[in-house]
């Protein structure tokens, strides 16, 4: 049966399958393309989100710290101011009243550890806590101070106090004469503990830092101190956002760097501390601000990678299905169109078969006619005969013992035993209209138009005995060799009489000559006369 899928032509495409897979594979990328669109988007609202947390951090603890330096100024500048006045009262400074006033002051001060003054050559002379011989003469701020009558408020470099023990840095103010002339500096050192304090109220995380700074870069205290405080005090940092800041006084944008005390990567606001040569710089650590979105990214990305997995091997199976399915499909169309094939070819094989035995009317074995031509041609002889009133007669002759001459030499020689037979009766058909038939088996038809019962009796016998003359050698006869018998009938057909009532005949009188012996021909009795 010829079986057609209608589908399997677009199935068939090879191309479904890697429109499959190029599909899954775009698919994965656009969601990977949007979660990094995401994840981006997160990084840079983190890192805005830390700009804006530091900037606003070092605004405010420029401020504060601004406003402790504000607050010891505005002691020192009392002081220096109330040297002169004393100074122009009556010359010198009165000992007791400074030293009152200086208390009073000092009182004043939280993160000052205590307030003294100095004479026009360095020497400490007022303030609680003043140690004998102790002299400033040496120290950079009252060189600075003396030399400069504008220098405004003086700072020290960070320094380990000689009373207090501790880290401090001084802040210092000249004194003048009333002619305006050197008369000492008053001065405040400040335990650097207490900025510390300042900057620890600040919250800049674990990876955070708040420095301050001189005019020369160096380290004054940093908030926190890894290894100590006082471990990285009077450091230089080389950062050229500071360099810059310093040089010009004007604080850029939070910019991102690697931290030079601690190599921590952080984003950095660095600003000036209003009315003095002193920097502040605040950073919080990228690693610390990325905290919540590392966390999002990582769940982000082993999502996606879950997704592509789950997309992949389910376009797989599909993929397998598919391949599966269609070549489920090409065997059950190729069968199909085989079993359709075959059929064809069988038909047509028929057809010639039909048509070739249709056309053949030769025996295959003996060549000489078949029993179909016998049949044919027997039947228009008898209509002829009938409609001429002429005589047909038939002699059938049947071989005797074949069974047993197959059984005994074969059947190969059974047929060139047939064969000589029928070259022998072919060789007697010397009248036209004769015909010599292979009737079936072993027997043969001897049919002759127009013969009356004499002849064809006579020809009969003439080709029994040339048979018998052949002297074919058959081992399980009486007689030894092959042998033949004949039934020989002749009629002129009557109208309406069928043709196979001559052949009865025939056969009648060919059953009485095997039954009288066999190697005989017998004439039917019936015969032309009884027309
Ligand atoms: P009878 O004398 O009574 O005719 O005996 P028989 O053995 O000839 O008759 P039977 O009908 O018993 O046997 C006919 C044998 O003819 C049987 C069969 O094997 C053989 N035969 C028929 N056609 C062929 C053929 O084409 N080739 C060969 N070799 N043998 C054939
Ligand atoms: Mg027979
Ligand atoms: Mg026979």
């Amino acid at each position: 049966m010829w079986l057609r899928i209608p589908m399997l032509g677009n199935i068939r495409q090879e191309n479904f399958v890697r429109r499959m897979v190029v599909g899954a594979v775009l698919a994965s990328l656009l969601v990977g393309f949007l979660v990094a669109l995401v994840l981006v988007q997160g990084f840079r609202q983190r890192e805005e989100q830390a700009v804006v947390t530091v900037e606003n951090l070092s605004w405010v603890i420029e401020q504060s710290l601004g406003g402790a330096i504000t607050l010891i100024d505005h002691a020192l500048l009392s002081a220096s101011d109330e040297a002169s006045r004393q100074m122009q009262d009556g010359g010198g400074l009165d000992p007791v009243s400074f030293n009152a006033f200086l208390a009073r002051q000092n009182a004043r001060l939280p993160n000052a550890d205590g307030l003294r003054a100095t004479n026009a050559e360095g020497a400490t002379l007022y303030g609680e806590g003043v140690l004998p011989g102790a002299n400033a003469v040496g120290r950079d701020y009252f060189i600075k101070l003396r030399d400069d009558p504008n220098a405004g408020l003086a700072m020290s470099k960070p320094l380990i106090g000689r009373i207090s023990k501790k880290w401090a840095v001084i802040f210092a103010r000249r004194m003048n004469k009333p002619d305006g002339s050197f008369a000492g500096v008053v001065f405040s050192p400040i335990n650097l503990e207490s900025f510390t304090k300042i900057f620890s109220q600040i919250k800049v995380g674990q990876q955070g830092a708040v420095s301050l700074f001189d005019s020369e870069a160096a380290l004054v205290v940093r908030y926190p101190e890894q290894n100590g405080f006082g471990s990285a005090i009077g450091k230089k940092v080389n950062s050229n956002l500071l360099q810059e800041l310093i040089k010009t006084g004007k604080s850029k944008n939070a910019e991102r760097a690697i931290s030079q005390v601690d190599g921590v990567d952080r984003i950095y606001s660095s600003r000036k501390i209003t009315g003095y040569e002193l920097y502040i710089s605040v950073g919080l650590s990228i690693e610390e601000s990325l905290e919540g979105w590392k966390t999002n990214a990582i769940t982000l990305i082993v999502i996606w990678l879950l997704f592509t997995l789950v997309f992949f091997s389910l376009t797989i199976q599909t993929a397998r299905g598919w391949r599966q399915r269609v070549a489920t499909l090409k065997t059950l169309e190729e069968k199909a169109e085989l079993e359709a094939k075959v059929a064809d070819r069988t038909r047509d094989l028929e057809e010639l078969n039909r048509k070739l035995s249709a056309l053949s009317a030769t025996d295959g074995l003996t060549g000489i006619a078949n029993r179909r031509r016998f049949d044919e041609t027997f039947a228009q002889e008898w209509n002829r005969a009938a409609r001429s009133g002429q005589t047909l007669a038939l002699i059938l002759f049947d071989v005797d013992l074949f069974k047993n001459y197959n059984d005994h030499y074969g059947h190969l020689k059974g047929d060139d035993c047939l064969r000589k037979v029928a070259q022998l009766l072919h060789g007697h058909a010397r009248r036209s209209g004769d015909l010599v038939a292979r009737y079936g088996g072993e027997e043969f038809a001897f049919m002759a138009p127009g013969m009356d019962d004499e002849a064809i009796f006579a020809l009969a016998e003439t080709i029994r005995k040339a048979l018998e003359g052949l002297e074919i050698p058959h081992a399980m006869s009486p007689l030894s060799r092959v042998t033949i018998s004949a039934g020989v009938a002749v009629r002129v057909p009557g109208f309406g009489d069928p043709p196979e009532s001559l052949v009865m005949l025939a056969d009648q009188a060919l059953y009485r000559a095997k039954r009288e012996g066999r190697n005989r021909t017998i004439l039917a009795e019936d015969v032309v006369a009884a027309e």
